[in-house]
């Protein structure tokens, strides 16, 4: 089956009882999520899939996983590598270890989260993080609405920065320095953050250490 709006187009199964709470979660905040970004429209329609076979999956992802020198874990369950947003399914998600508890809000943020990568591509005109994956992901997880407000900094700057999928609490380190960011330096810095890699680089390490010193006494309390 394919929903087609003037923005997405949807390829799902049609006994797929999810689809219509995706699509009403596009329909209303891909709006604020192209705000942040400054973007009125993005270039294409972006199709959006969803994937009924794990096995599928896993075939569409690797490919690109093995190109960028990375490998397959099983909490990989939603990606933009073709600049596609391509997510499986809700029943399959929960037989994986790490999405056992997955909920249609978790999917309804996840799609949310992969758009928000498409619109960061789409200000950059290209799908490329230059090494600075926590800094896509600090967007999307904040921008979509993800909370992981209650996790802690366990790793270094280092290794989130140099090996970020293997990263200990990488999502939630990203999204707590993505907070940090937006709510201390504000969008427009955030903005020219994107455009500016070098500034990123500089401006890394030290966002990391404010957010770990400001997270850190907010849990002693
Ligand atoms: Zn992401």
């Amino acid at each position: 089956m394919q929903y087609e709006n003037n923005q997405f187009i949807i390829f799902y199964n049609s006994n797929d009882k999810n689809i219509q709470h995706l699509i009403a979660s596009l329909e209303q905040k891909s709006k604020e999520i192209m705000d942040f970004f400054g973007l009125k429209n993005i270039h294409r329609k972006v199709i959006v899939k969803i994937y009924y076979s794990i096995d599928d999956y896993k075939k569409h992802l690797i490919p690109y996983l093995e190109e960028m020198g990375e490998t397959y874990h099983e909490w990989m369950i939603a990606d933009t590598m073709d600049d596609n947003i391509n997510m499986l399914e809700l029943s399959l998600c929960r037989k994986l270890g790490s999405h056992r508890d997955e909920t249609i809000q978790d999917q309804m943020q996840t799609i949310l989260h992969e758009f928000a990568h498409i619109c960061h591509h789409e200000l950059l005109g290209e799908n490329n993080s230059h090494g600075h994956i926590w800094f896509s992901e600090a967007l999307a997880t904040n921008l979509s609405g993800q909370d992981y407000g209650d996790d802690k900094i366990i790793c270094t700057y280092e290794k989130l920065k140099n090996d970020f999928n293997n990263a200990p609490n990488n999502y939630p380190t990203s999204y707590l320095m993505g907070k940090y960011m937006i709510e201390n330096y504000g969008r427009d810095f955030v903005l020219n953050l994107i455009q500016n890699w070098q500034l990123l680089d500089e401006f890394a390490p030290k966002l990391f250490e404010e957010t770990k010193m400001f997270y850190s006494k907010r849990n002693m309390k």
